[in-house]
């Protein structure tokens, strides 16, 4: 009797690990970002393998400037009039992209399924 219970104890922790290691390959890995200007991608960059740096995108319209620190990235300054690029700090979701509208600059990571790139079109 109390080996039956050890073993579904034992089964349970066991597809429990299974389930988590699934879980973990299956998640969105952060790495890849786009950066798009009216519609365009300007850079494909792994944020995995850029050093810290900051560099300049020019639109018609303004500039941004985007910094890449300790594998994230963010708009460390803009010359656009609402400024919210630059509020909205370090990209940390597929699903918030930062997004300079004045400018029509888009950030964002390039795992976001694919239905929403499409709507974004
Ligand atoms: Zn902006």
């Amino acid at each position: 009797m109390k080996i039956k219970v050890l073993i579904i104890v034992a089964a349970l922790i066991f597809v429990c690990g299974v389930a988590g290691s699934i879980w973990a390959l299956n998640a969105p890995r952060k790495n890849r970002v786009e950066i798009k200007s009216g519609g365009r991608v300007l850079y494909t960059l792994d944020l995995s393998r850029e050093g810290n740096r900051t560099f300049t995108v020019s639109a018609d319209k303004g500039v941004n400037v985007i910094e890449i620190r300790d594998g994230r990235i963010r708009v460390q300054s803009a010359d656009c009039a609402d400024q919210t690029c630059v509020r909205m700090g370090w990209l940390d979701s597929a699903a918030m992209p930062i997004v300079c509208l004045p400018h029509g600059l888009v950030i964002a990571y390039t795992d976001a399924d694919s239905e929403v790139d499409a709507l974004a079109q």
